[in-house]
């Protein structure tokens, strides 16, 4: 999986490379661009590339073979969420005492560190930022150079301060990357201290012709819905679950059934009951609700004249009569009330329970409204 593999943005990736070419990276780089530009991705890119062992050169410029003992390790950490995933459910499982102290971390290969935002306020903390201190002025094992990318540059202040420190005396041989799809929220003084390139979604339509070289056992409507649904990552697009995204959805539209103005509450309570707890009700639950936000502003794009607009373009039919029985409003406050389950799902509140609470307060919504 060599740069080549990237798609779209290729000045930034060219720009990457030729300062990797120079031998000349700055210690600390920001990559913005909207969720699914494939920041993560290029950053494990070039971790990859700075630590491969081959060191093949493609174009004239330094590239990663993919295949070496430093490119494989790295690679494991190219499914984020899933090892995100995990490094939570494990911390879920220690003794209260242990459970504070422990900060989430990513970490496959001794030289490349990843630091996502630790749940449940979804930030990067101080400790996180001291553990990096304390490790980025060693030398590197393995590899030629540290890596350390924060997956999602929203610190708390005091982690914010801590990280200034590293900035302003940064190691030789270390390389600092700060993911984020909000620039503007860091503070000046660490931007100050960066280099900044910017990533651009790709258009659907070129999502759906990649999608046609990589994906041919997906028919072309499914390709289409795919590429609308992942909204121009092509991360996404490649590896979508389309299976058990269409289960996640009839499961969505039996939730909205009964506000919708079906009698047949059946259907609802199969499918909320089949919604439990562990690991798996976690990740099918966040599923379920993601679903359901694109419903509801399908909704709203057919509500407010915009139908070019609809991600479920399979079935705006469907979707329209949905859009018909209710208000603009209704499917405001719809949402936010998907808003205020989700933070319930964080707390473990018990999810077929809260799913249930959910659909009748919908249902409600609607009598009071109409
Ligand atoms: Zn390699």
């Amino acid at each position: 999986m060599p740069f080549s593999d990237f798609h779209g943005n290729s000045d930034a990736v060219r720009t990457l490379r030729e300062m990797l070419a120079r031998d000349h990276f700055p210690h600390a780089l920001i990559l913005s661009g909207p969720p699914g530009s494939g920041k993560f991705t290029l950053s494990q890119m070039v971790a990859k590339a700075m630590n491969c062992l081959d060191r093949p050169v493609t174009d004239n410029l330094p590239d990663f073979c993919g295949l070496c003992a430093n490119c494989v390790r790295i690679a494991e950490a190219d499914a984020l969420e899933k090892r995100f995933a995990e490094a939570v459910e494990a911390r879920e499982n220690l003794r209260e005492a242990d459970k504070r102290e422990t900060r989430i971390f990513v970490q496959t290969h001794p030289d490349v560190l990843i630091v996502p935002p630790d749940p449940p306020q979804m930030l990067v903390k101080v400790d996180q930022v001291r553990h990096v201190i304390h490790e980025i002025y060693y030398k590197p094992v393995e590899g030629r150079e540290r890596v350390y990318i924060f997956s999602d540059a929203d610190f708390m202040k005091e982690a914010a301060n801590s990280l200034l420190k590293i900035l302003e005396e940064p190691p030789e041989f270390a390389t600092i990357f700060l993911l984020t799809d909000n620039p503007s929220a860091l503070l000046p003084t660490i931007r100050s201290r960066c280099m900044h390139l910017r990533l651009a979604l790709m258009a659907p339509q070129e999502i759906e012709q990649y999608l046609a070289t990589v994906r041919s056992d997906w028919k072309p409507q499914e390709r289409e819905l795919v590429a609308r649904i992942c909204g121009g990552g092509l991360g996404r697009a490649r590896s979508f679950d389309l299976a058990a995204y269409l289960v996640a959805r009839q499961d969505a539209i039996s939730v909205l059934a009964p506000a919708l103005g079906s009698n047949d509450h059946t259907e609802l309570f199969r499918v909320t009951d089949s919604y439990r707890a562990g690991a798996e009700g976690r990740a099918r639950t966040e599923q379920l609700i993601r679903t359901l936000y694109s419903l509801l502003e399908d909704m709203l794009f057919l509500r407010s004249g915009v139908p070019e607009m609809v991600r479920n373009h399979d079935i705006r039919m469907d979707l329209a009569r949905m859009a018909q029985q209710v208000e603009f409003e209704w499917i405001v406050s719809a949402t936010q009330r998907l808003g205020e389950l989700e933070s319930g799902m964080r707390r473990n509140l018990l999810r077929s329970l809260a799913l249930d609470n959910f659909a009748t307060a919908l249902e409600h919504g609607l009598l009071t409204q109409k």
